[in-house]
């Protein structure tokens, strides 16, 4: 390492956070991360780890653990609304390792946060940066105060670190479609994802994500201040997805618990400013969320945590390793970005500009191809 161990405070203890610790803390750096939640919970859904986050995995040494926790898989499966199959698309791999794996959240959470703390992090529960001088000087809720040489966003797309060093400049913009996600028993036939595109209004995805279950996922149009009824939200669901027959249809048939469905807004988020004030850096969501439209959100949060910790063994002055650090990251976060809004206009109807058609030309299987080149 060329830089002196590091001091560090990670602010949210997600994805993101707990692998920069992860990372950080194997390199030698003091490293403590600050969550607001009690304890490692996370929502009760699946996400996919494309071929690049496994690869990320793998560098902080949890790649086995992520397989075990979930469900490898590697052909995505395309069909039309009623279930007849129109294409089936192998994944390209990273290296070695496996094309994409899908792992309950929970899961991901419990793997990423036994592996910071193995590493030597230390993690402090229900706690949040009160205050915070331009020196690194942090008062945290928890009543400690302590100095800090790095002190890292990893707080989510409402950052509240952004809002520290911005305020209202950059903040999350509604896309006007939200995701709609209920955990089922995995139907022993799925192997991979099932895509069964709709006609424009919706597209409905089956991903595995242990061998016992799957989870079923859709993007609709919807109001900003529209919310489930806690009473009916399967219902409305199932409303929703009343075109679509095949594995769709019968993997509605499951869907009976309200109270099992999950509703997210789908919103975006770009810093158009510097990632990194001095001594404070944004990182993940917090700087560049994206729409789920590529599963490569969280992907590039870890990639950002590998990154940094990188960067910061090839520049020993702080302010160099940042710059060079994001001059690295923006770019191809930002491709990310900017290909999953025009991925979700295509899918759902909304006019696109010249700039996102050609982006559109790359495509979401073509994505898989860039994005398995060295981060
Ligand atoms: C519907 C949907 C599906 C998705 N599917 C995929 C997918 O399949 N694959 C993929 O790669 N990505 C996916 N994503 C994107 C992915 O979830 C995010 O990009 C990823 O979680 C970002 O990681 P992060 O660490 O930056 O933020 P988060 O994982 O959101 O973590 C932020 C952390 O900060 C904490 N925090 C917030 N405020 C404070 C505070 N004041 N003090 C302390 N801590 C705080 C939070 O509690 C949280 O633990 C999906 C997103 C959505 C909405």
């Amino acid at each position: 390492m060329s830089t002196a161990p590091l001091r560090v405070l990670i602010h949210g203890g997600g994805i993101g956070g707990l692998t920069a610790a992860t990372a950080l803390a194997r390199r030698g750096h003091r490293v403590e991360v600050a969550e607001l939640r009690g304890e490692l919970d996370a929502l009760g859904v699946g996400i996919i780890q494309p071929s690049n986050a496994l690869h990320v995995m793998r560098e902080i040494g949890v790649l086995d653990q992520c397989l075990a926790a979930g469900f490898e898989w590697e052909v995505l499966t395309v069909c039309d609304p009623a279930g007849a199959t129109l294409a089936r698309i192998p994944q390209p791999r990273m290296g070695d390792v496996p094309s994409n794996n899908g792992i309950p959240r929970p899961a991901l959470a419990r793997v990423l946060g036994a592996a910071a703390v193995e590493a030597g992090a230390r993690i402090r529960f229900a706690t949040t940066i009160d205050s915070l001088t331009d020196e690194g000087d942090v008062q945290l809720s928890d009543g400690s105060a302590e100095r800090y040489d790095l002190i890292v966003g990893f707080d989510g797309i409402g950052s509240p670190l952004r809002t520290r060093l911005y305020g209202d400049r950059f903040t999350p913009e509604y896309t006007g479609f939200a995701n709609w996600r209920v955990t089922l028993p995995r139907d022993p036939q799925l192997r991979g994802v099932l895509m069964s595109t709709g006609n424009r209004s919706a597209k409905a995805l089956l991903t595995p994500i242990t061998d016992e279950l799957m989870y079923l996922g859709t993007v609709f149009a919807e109001a900003a201040d529209f919310r489930p009824d806690p009473e009916r939200a399967h219902e409305q669901l199932r409303e929703r997805l009343a075109g679509f027959g095949g594995p769709i249809a019968a993997a509605l048939e499951q869907v009976t618990d309200p109270a099992a469905v999950v509703y997210s807004r789908i919103s975006q988020v770009t810093v158009e400013a510097p990632w990194h004030v001095g001594r404070v850096v944004l990182a993940g969501d917090a700087a560049h969320a994206s729409t789920p439209h590529l599963a490569q959100g969280a992907a590039m949060a870890v990639e950002d945590a590998l990154l940094l910790a990188r960067s910061l063994d090839e520049h020993a002055d702080l302010g160099i390793a940042l710059t060079a650090w994001e001059e690295r990251r923006r770019p191809r976060a930002m491709w990310v970005q900017s290909l999953s809004r025009a991925v979700l206009k295509q899918e759902t109807g909304t006019p696109t500009t010249p700039a996102e058609d050609e982006l559109l030309e790359v495509g979401i299987p073509g994505a898989a191809h860039v994005l398995v080149q060295p981060y």
